[in-house]
C-alpha cells in the first residue's frame, strides 16, 4: 500500500499534460520523458519485451509462469493528463483518515462535502488530494501506478500462476489521440482492460456511437431596402434548421441512455452560415435515425427554397464498443467476478462519451474499462482514496488468475 501510494505520487509529480494544438506524436515531449522513466522501471521490476516506440507507446510483458496455454490478457492506461487544467508542479497531499469535514487546500480551494457528497463515502480512509493549484492526474496515473504495482506483485510471486500478460501505456488520451498509433497486433493480447474509470467498482463496456455533422448554408445578400422576394438570409435559414431538431434531444435535457444533438458551433451572416453538431446515441438504430433526421430536415429546407442552398456533411467518429464486447461477454464477466472476489461491488454503467477501449475494441482488441478509483477529474478538486487504488490492484491480480483458469 505504501509502495503503491509512493509510486502514484511520484508519477503525479511528473508533468505530462498533452496538447491538442500539437501536430507531433506524442503531442508533448514531456510525455516521452515520462515514458522513458516508465520503461526503465518496468525493466527494473522484471518485465520482459519492454519497448518504447517513436510515437510514445510503452509495451511490456509479464511472461507466463506455468500456464502457457491461457489467453493473453492486457492492461492499458494513459500517462497524459488533461490540458483543461495545469498539471505542472503537482504537489499531492495525503489526508489521513478523512473525517467527513471540508478539506481545505491552498488557493482558497476546498473540497466541501456539500458540493462533492461522494467524498463522504470515504470517511475513515486516507485520501490523496491536490494542493489546490493543479489537477491531481489520478486520471490516469492512478491506472498506471495500479498496473505497475500489480505487475510487480505478479513478477515477485511464486504462488500466483498465470498466462502471458501484456501491459500497454499510451500518450495523448485526453486529446482523443490515445490509440492513433497503438499497434494492436504487436500488443498481441486476446482481450484487455483499460484502467481509466472513476470511483471504485466502475465497470464499463458501453459508450456512445458518435458522429460530427456540419451544415453549410449559402444565402443571397441583397440591400435590405430592395430585398423583397430576393434576399435569402443564411443566418435565418440556420435558425430554421436548428428549430426543426427535437428540443429535448440536447445534452442539457438527456442522461443515461438518452442520445442527443449537441450544437457546438454556429456562425453566420446574411450571405453564409455554418452550424456544427456532435450526434451521440448508445443505440445504433437511434444513432442512424438521428443522422437521417438531420438529412431530411436539410432536404425539406432545400425543397422549400426550390434550390440546394443547404449542404450537409456527416462524419462518423467512433462507435459503441458494446457491439464488439457482446460476442465476448465473458471478458466483462471476468472483471465482474474479479471485483466480487475483492469485495468490490461492480457498478456497470454506460459511458456518455468515448474511451480508448472503444477504439481498441473496433481495432480487434475487446477492451472494457474498469475503475482506477479517482473523483472530480481534470481540476483542483480531484482526489483519490488510497483503499480504492489498493482494490484496483487486487482486481488486476484476480483477473489474471481467472484468465489463467480459463483453459484448465
Ligand atoms: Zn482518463
Amino acid at each position: 500500500m505504501k509502495q503503491l501510494t509512493e509510486r502514484f505520487i511520484k508519477y503525479a509529480k511528473q508533468y505530462t499534460t498533452s496538447d491538442p494544438e500539437s501536430i507531433t506524436y506524442p503531442s508533448t515531449d514531456r510525455q516521452m520523458v515520462f515514458m522513458r522513466k516508465l520503461a526503465a522501471e518496468l525493466t527494473e521490476i522484471g518485465c520482459s519485451e519492454v519497448e518504447l516506440d517513436n510515437y510514445g507507446y510503452v509495451m511490456a510483458t509479464i511472461p507466463a509462469n506455468g500456464i502457457e496455454d491461457a489467453p493473453v490478457v492486457g492492461f492499458v492506461a494513459h500517462v497524459d493528463t488533461s490540458p483543461d487544467f495545469t498539471g505542472e508542479n503537482v504537489n499531492a497531499q495525503i489526508i489521513e483518515k478523512y473525517d467527513g469535514k471540508t478539506v481545505q487546500l491552498n488557493n482558497g480551494v476546498s473540497i466541501d462535502p456539500k458540493e462533492f457528497p461522494e467524498i463522504l463515502n470515504y470517511i475513515g480512509q486516507s485520501i490523496i488530494t491536490t494542493d489546490g493549484t493543479t489537477l491531481l492526474g489520478a486520471d490516469d496515473k492512478a491506472g498506471v501506478a495500479e498496473i505497475v504495482t500489480a505487475a510487480e506483485i505478479l513478477l515477485k510471486s511464486k504462488e500466483i500462476k498465470h498466462g502471458k500478460i501484456r501491459l500497454g501505456f499510451t500518450p495523448d488520451e485526453e486529446i482523443g489521440k490515445g490509440t492513433d498509433h497503438f499497434d494492436v497486433k504487436k500488443f498481441g493480447a486476446d482481450f484487455a482492460y483499460t484502467l481509466d474509470g472513476g470511483e471504485i467498482g466502475e465497470l464499463e463496456f458501453e459508450n456512445f456511437n458518435a458522429a460530427g455533422a456540419k451544415v453549410k448554408i449559402q444565402g443571397r445578400s441583397v440591400h435590405p431596402g430592395a430585398a423583397k422576394n430576393k434576399m435569402i438570409n443564411a443566418s435565418l435559414v440556420a435558425h430554421q434548421i436548428i428549430s426543426m431538431l427535437p428540443t429535448f434531444e440536447r445534452p442539457e435535457h438527456t442522461e443515461k441512455y438518452e442520445g442527443f444533438f449537441h450544437l457546438t458551433e454556429i456562425k453566420g451572416n446574411v450571405e453564409k452560415a455554418e452550424i456544427n453538431w456532435i450526434i451521440r446515441d448508445h443505440d445504433f438504430g437511434k444513432f442512424e435515425e438521428k443522422k437521417k433526421l438531420l438529412g431530411e430536415i436539410v432536404q425539406s429546407v432545400n425543397f422549400q427554397y426550390g434550390k440546394n442552398l443547404v449542404e450537409l456533411e456527416i462524419k462518423d467518429q467512433y462507435f459503441n464498443m458494446r457491439q464488439k464486447i457482446e460476442p465476448v461477454m465473458f471478458v466483462v464477466e471476468i472483471a465482474k467476478q474479479a471485483m466480487l472476489q475483492a469485495g468490490v461491488e461492480p457498478k456497470i454503467k454506460a459511458i456518455r462519451g468515448g474511451t480508448d477501449g472503444a477504439r481498441l475494441s473496433y481495432d480487434g482488441l475487446p477492451c472494457p474499462n474498469i475503475f482506477a478509483g479517482g473523483h472530480n477529474f481534470h481540476g483542483p478538486y480531484e482526489f483519490i482514496p488510497i483503499p480504492s487504488m489498493v482494490k484496483a490492484v487486487e482486481v488486476i491480480v484476480n483477473i489474471v488468475q481467472l484468465v489463467g483458469k480459463m483453459n484448465l
